[in-house]
């Protein structure tokens, strides 16, 4: 007899607690009545929750600039600005609160701790991810994003650097770009600012990977950590299917698969996860 399909969910897909905080947090400030709640940049890459935020009364601004002469609340997402920014929306006239995720203020501090010291400071990251645009805010110094060993290489000399990972990395990119780094200058100071729900979540995928005939993973291609896990996925199991939404998968894949694990990016909400659980077990 055909043995059924085993459907593995990663423990750890769905929000992060960064962006569970924040969520939670804006929803509270649009029941107070202070006005109307504005988020700079979306709290999360998924057009529902979006617009489910809308209806409660909570839109995200590109720029500060459509915020002039309105009043209301202003929150800063999890991701953190820039202290340029920071002053720029407390200018502003709304009353501003600051949802950075204390994980992300971590690396903030750590890149502001050492460029106080005259360092010079490379973030593994992506060059042009609000974090990272936010981090390299806080340098004084020199600054450099890159994205891995490979644009490490291209690196100048530093008589002293430090080296921060954007919360996201994956530790394995991290660790061979410090290599490079450590390689090529004496005075290296590196702050390991991966965060503990990102570390998880990519291991529990590379756990995955390594018994699943399939990898399913779940949330937007404008996601940073969501591309990292599918990247890993790419890497370490023979299938991958990025999906937005149900109608991404694949069913001849599904269907040819004895062992689809599932995992999430940090953005995506539980009811997507659901949906696409559902859908891989009717394809079933
Ligand atoms: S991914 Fe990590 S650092 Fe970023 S918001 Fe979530 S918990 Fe915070």
């Amino acid at each position: 007899m055909e043995k059924a399909r085993e459907i593995i969910l990663a423990k750890s897909a769905g929000f992060c607690p960064g962006v569970k905080k924040a969520l939670e947090r804006v929803r509270k400030l649009a029941e107070g009545g202070q006005g109307p709640v504005f988020t700079l940049g979306p709290l999360v890459h998924n057009g529902q929750v979006l617009s489910g935020l809308e209806a409660e009364g909570i839109r995200a601004v590109e720029s500060l600039d459509e915020l002039k002469g309105k009043s209301g609340v202003l929150v800063l997402r999890a991701h953190g600005v820039t202290p340029e920014v920071e002053t720029q929306a407390r200018g502003l006239g709304l009353s501003v609160v600051d949802a950075t995720c204390p994980l992300v203020k971590k690396a903030q501090n750590a890149v502001s701790r050492y460029a106080a010291q005259g360092y010079d400071t490379v973030i593994v990251g992506d060059a042009g991810h609000a974090e990272v645009i936010g981090l390299v805010g806080y340098a004084k110094e020199r600054v450099f994003v890159v994205s891995g060993p490979e644009e490490a290489e291209k690196l100048p000399d530093f008589d002293k650097v430090s080296v921060v990972a954007q919360t996201t990395q994956e530790e394995d990119v991290f660790r061979k770009t410090v290599e490079v780094i450590k390689s090529r200058s004496k005075n290296v100071v590196v702050s390991d600012t991966i965060c503990k729900p990102s570390r998880d979540r990519q291991r529990e995928t590379v756990e995955l990977c390594r018994s699943a005939d399939l990898m399913v993973v779940v949330g937007s291609k404008k996601s940073a950590n969501t591309a990292r896990l599918a990247a890993i996925c790419r890497r370490l199991c023979p299938q991958t299917l990025f999906a937005e939404s149900a109608a991404d998968l694949d069913a001849a894949l599904v269907e040819s698969a004895r062992r689809v694990g599932v995992t999430a990016g940090a953005s995506a909400p539980d009811s997507l996860i659901r949906e696409i659980v559902s859908a891989l077990r009717r394809l079933g």
